[in-house]
């Protein structure tokens, strides 16, 4: 596989709006998209840092993963998406081979117009791991 680069980080917050005047009046930093993403129950916002984006991710519903890990005292960040250039279905097929437990066993549409797949993170040594190619 070969990894361009760090894509985004992932941050899990209750409330977005509540996170909001950190981010922009402490650190400067400007959101540029929000957008729901349905089937992660997921709200999210991003903010560009130089080359990586950071991704805040608000729960829609009691069921979203991101409440569970919230509830589970998970507050803060949630994963780390590295940029793959060559093929999300390839790395895959190259982490299978290896061993590695996939929670998505093919890309799928994520946030900001990315296909994704995620790696559990007791394949990958306690971080949630998110592949994306644009
Ligand atoms: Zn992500």
């Amino acid at each position: 596989m070969k990894i361009s680069r760090i894509e985004h980080i992932g941050i899990a917050v209750q409330s977005i709006e509540d996170v909001l005047p950190y981010y922009k009046d402490v650190l400067g930093l400007e959101v540029y998209k929000e957008e729901v993403v349905e089937d992660q129950k997921v709200k999210t916002a991003f903010l560009q840092v130089g080359e990586v984006k950071l991704e805040l991710l608000e729960p829609t519903c009691p069921e979203s993963t991101i409440q569970k890990f919230l509830d589970n005292g998970g507050k803060g960040v949630h994963h780390v998406a590295f940029k793959v250039e060559d093929g999300v279905t390839e790395a895959l097929a190259m982490c299978d081979e290896k061993g590695i437990r996939l929670i998505d066993k093919a890309p799928r549409n994520g946030a900001d117009g990315l296909k994704i797949a995620f790696l559990h993170p007791k394949s990958t040594c306690g971080i949630l791991t998110e592949l994306c190619e644009e």
